[in-house]
């Protein structure tokens, strides 16, 4: 098979939810030193879509994520969702962080209730869709637990829980996985993706994990060193759910390595060379 681009199936403006155009992020404006963390970053995301943005670190992927969750200001260029200007914190949105964000005096289903104490929502209607998701995840047992009895992975799936449980139309993800081992991560990712298929909310995915990417993604832009821009825009036609072994799969490795390949390119990976002169195993 080959691989898709966004020359193959452009995205349209038309019936985004998303739509990022031209933004611009320079920190330290008007001062003596200002840096340009985002440059001219444009992207449109379909409702429903899984979206992730990959990039090494300090290329501001944050940066966007923060700017389109209204929480920081963009220097230049305009964020859309709903066709409405991203002026202020939007609200029907759920945001994840690495952190899991959890309250130590609370147990893990008053983490989850606090969206109803935040937002004014019904803690009845809240507390049974908690409950559905805590069974789905097989969290059930955790439910009165306090976040210092369970394991990170376990927090930070009742922190997802935290983000699902109001059912947002858009979510924000930022690196949620980045804090868990290689296991635990693997998991939280197919949990992940087992819930996203149940509703499909639009999600915008921030990693570095080119597998997770992959392994998550509807279509993923790949972001340069700063000033981060779009360097990519890749559509994954693969089948879903995706399993773990699908990462053995050649179609899986020709995604993969199209994203390798951008960071080896722009020297944020680098080949292993090995001196000619170097002992070979058994000499
Ligand atoms: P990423 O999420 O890709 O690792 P970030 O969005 O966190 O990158 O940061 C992008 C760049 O902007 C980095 O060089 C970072 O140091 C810089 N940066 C982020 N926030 C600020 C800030 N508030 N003031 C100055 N520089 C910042």
């Amino acid at each position: 098979m080959s691989i898709s681009s966004a020359t193959a199936e452009p995205s349209t403006t038309a019936g985004a939810l998303i739509s990022i155009d031209g933004v611009t992020k320079v920190f330290g404006e008007g001062t003596a030193r200002p840096f340009e963390a985002l440059k001219s970053v444009s992207m449109d995301i379909k409702p429903g879509e899984f979206i992730s943005v990959v990039g090494p670190s300090g290329c501001g992927k944050s940066t966007l994520m923060l700017m389109a969750a209204g929480l920081l200001e963009r220097s230049a260029g305009s964020i859309r969702i709903g066709g409405e200007l991203v002026t202020k914190p939007i609200t029907d949105v759920g945001i994840a962080f690495q952190d899991h964000l959890l309250l130590d005096f609370r147990t893990a289903m008053d983490n989850v209730l606090l969206q109803a104490d935040i937002r004014g929502l019904d803690r009845t209607t809240l507390r049974k869709r908690a409950d559905e998701l805590f069974a789905q995840l097989h969290l059930e047992k955790a439910k009165q637990k306090y976040p210092r009895q369970l394991s990170g992975g376990m927090r930070q799936r009742v922190s997802l829980i935290r983000t699902l449980v109001h059912d947002p139309s858009l979510l924000l993800f930022d690196e949620p996985f980045g804090a868990l081992d290689a296991l635990t991560r693997l998991q939280v990712r197919m949990d992940l993706e087992a819930l996203w298929l149940r509703r499909r909310p639009t999600v915008l995915f921030i990693t570095h994990s080119v597998e997770e990417a992959v392994g998550l993604s509807d279509r993923i832009f790949v972001m340069s060193p700063s000033p981060g821009q779009v360097v990519d825009e890749i559509v994954v036609d693969l089948p879903r759910p995706r399993p773990i072994a699908l990462v053995e799969s050649s179609d899986f490795k020709l995604y993969a390595d199209r994203i390798y390949g951008h960071f080896e390119r722009m020297g944020v990976l680098h080949g292993i060379e090995v001196p000619k002169e170097a002992p070979r195993h058994g000499d």
